[in-house]
């Protein structure tokens, strides 16, 4: 994990995110573990063991990208659905989540059947390396697992034409960079997303 994804933390974003993440956070590193990210969590929930086998299934597909993952479990808003681990390195890749301002990783679990969704179920956080239910709304068994691909992705390796089929459908979906800034405020961004947004639209702002 780089640096730089620490220091947005530090840099007191606490105002995007739910009650306690920023002390969690905090507790997670100057506990000294070098591995904080995955275990920095508000009061423990992530450092539970939760097997993914017990919370997400796959619907398997024989057609390319229509396999998709399905909660086996019904959970609150905000409640934390699984922690990321197994990652490897990665480069931007269709498959690939982004996890700071130039670095990537692979996911190497079920959890890359979680699709795109314009109305996600889940938030992919690669700060604090766990998935969380949707801050608006709960979890339902045999929900479809989705996030919304922007919250993690800058530029996207493929953007596309979204299906979900939801009223909030945006139809295109590329990644936040490229995107409309009032779509792209409709939802929960990973900090880095925040930061290099925060700086396009400094950059945008012309001085008379
Ligand atoms: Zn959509």
């Amino acid at each position: 994990m780089p640096n730089d994804s620490i220091t947005s933390h530090s840099n007191g974003t606490a105002d995007t995110l739910a009650n306690g993440h920023t002390n969690g956070h905090t507790n997670g590193h100057t506990n000294g573990n070098t591995n904080g990210h995955s275990n920095g969590s508000s009061n423990g929930t992530s450092q539970v063991a939760i097997d993914l086998a017990t919370r997400l299934s796959v619907n398997r597909s024989s057609k390319a990208f229509s396999s998709y993952a399905v909660s086996l479990v019904s959970l609150p808003r905000g409640t934390v659905f699984a922690p990321i681990t197994g990652t490897t390195a990665g480069t931007k890749a269709y498959t690939s989540v982004q996890v700071g301002r130039d670095s990537h990783i692979e996911l190497n679990s079920e959890l890359v059947f979680c699709n795109h969704s314009c109305s996600p179920s889940l938030e992919f956080d690669m700060a604090r390396m766990e998935v969380r239910v949707a801050r608006d709304r709960d979890l339902v068994e045999g929900e479809a697992l989705t996030f919304w691909y922007p919250s993690t992705e800058w530029e996207m390796a493929q953007p596309f034409e979204c299906g979900c089929g939801t009223e909030r459908c945006k139809g295109w979906i590329s990644g936040t960079g490229q995107m409309d800034e009032k779509v792209a405020r409709d939802y929960w961004l990973n900090d880095h997303i925040e930061e290099l947004l925060k700086e396009k639209i400094a950059g945008q702002t012309t001085v008379n």
